[in-house]
């Protein structure tokens, strides 16, 4: 039986914050329950076409999950209980914001089913919250962990930003410091990018803060790999770290390039050898899905909106890509094999060696893997890949 994963998309926010491109909207909670109803309709379609595949992870991301009652995330997961093969083991995740995490409310998902939880922390520095307009500050950080903790969560992720306008070494090594004394048992770090049409975009183009420091972000990046390791966290992927055996099972679907239905207003799918994405729009979204005909196939349904065939070549640039990302497991050569019908080191073959020699890449009889060294130069890595 294969094994897929299923994303939903919540797009609701309470702020948007400084730095954000999702696609996430302010002021649409009366859309919330109508969402919910599209939702679980467009969960039936794509749970149909499921058959011989069972799902063994679920990923409610955003946007703010955590702006959903438990009982509308009950009712989201029966659905997927019903129209899809779900396994009794699944890990089902949940993205969070701070201040919506009373012990009450955790209990409360817990008991629906929610057995990940994930917490944008971003930042323990009150300076940088503010800038990133983050409605939380550091206090409701330790208390929604808390929170999560006597709901009876554990396993929890807690994200953090590095490479900010203004911080300083010091100022990572704090948030480092106050993010393990929470002991999380997953960590993901992001460098912060600066995306077209964020406030914070314009703001370091007009200069009113200065442009973060690429040469310091990376300095910060190697005083976290440090820091993490030495908290008993392993890294597994570029930007994550987990306690052994808690690795994101559901990110890892994605870096083995293997498929995930996505569900939600501009969600992204990869079922069927299609990537697919779906109407942006929440308001367009509960629309299409309300008014939609019989003509469709998955992975279309009434809400996608474009949907690309992925050709062979494309599939294994994808999974080089991807599965290079994965710093401990890197591409297992008899897996590429298997799928492919041929050896990963007949793809490319120079790029291979010429990296490998320079220390970049790790290369053996099982597998070919990003080196401590390679990890900083992954994006060029990457481009000469596809
Ligand atoms: S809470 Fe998350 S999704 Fe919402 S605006 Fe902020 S960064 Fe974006």
């Amino acid at each position: 039986m294969n094994l897929s994963s299923l994303y939903l998309h919540i797009p609701f926010c309470r702020i948007k914050c400084t730095y954000c491109a999702f696609n996430t909207y302010i002021n649409l909670d009366n859309l919330i329950e109508p969402f919910v109803n599209a939702l679980i309709k467009e969960i039936q379609i794509v749970g149909e076409s499921q058959v011989g595949q069972q799902l063994h992870t679920i990923y409610i991301g955003g946007g703010t999950p955590s702006l959903l009652t438990a009982e509308q995330i009950e009712k989201i997961l029966a659905a997927i209980a019903r129209y899809f093969d779900v396994t009794h083991d699944a890990e089902i995740s949940m993205e969070s914001n701070p201040s919506d995490l009373t012990s009450q409310y955790m209990k409360a998902v817990k008991s629906v089913g929610i057995n990940r939880l994930s917490i944008g922390m971003q930042s323990a520095n009150e300076d940088e919250l503010t800038l990133f307009a983050r409605r939380h500050d550091l206090q409701a950080v330790i208390r929604a962990v808390d929170a999560a903790r006597h709901g009876g969560f554990d396993n929890l992720n807690l994200d953090l930003i590095y490479g900010i306008p203004d911080q300083t070494l010091s100022d990572w090594e704090k948030s480092l410091q106050v993010m393990l004394g929470l002991q999380p048992e997953h960590v993901s770090l992001y460098a912060l990018g600066l995306e077209d049409g964020t406030p914070l975009k314009t703001w370091v183009e007009n200069g009113k803060v200065p442009t973060p420091d690429d040469d310091l972000a990376a300095d910060m990046y190697d005083m976290a790999t440090d820091m993490l390791a030495g908290a008993g966290l392993n890294q597994y992927e570029i930007s994550n770290w987990s306690k052994p055996g808690l690795e994101c099972r559901h990110n890892l679907q994605y870096w083995r390039n293997l498929p995930y239905p996505g569900v939600g207003p501009g969600a992204h799918g990869y079922a069927n050898g299609v990537r697919y994405s779906t109407i942006l729009s929440p308001q367009r979204y509960i629309k299409a899905m309300n008014e939609g005909g019989d003509h469709y196939e998955f992975p279309r349904t009434p809400a996608t909106d474009q949907a690309t065939v992925v050709d062979r070549e494309s599939e294994i640039a994808e999974t080089l890509i991807m599965g290079l990302r994965l710093t401990h497991e890197g591409i297992n050569r008899s897996t590429f094999k298997q799928r492919f019908g041929k050896d990963l080191l007949d793809v490319h073959p120079d790029v291979i060696k010429r990296y490998s020699q320079h220390g970049l890449l790790h290369v053996d009889d099982e597998v070919v893997k990003i080196t401590q060294q390679g990890r900083l130069l992954s994006n060029m890595i990457f481009r000469d890949l596809v």
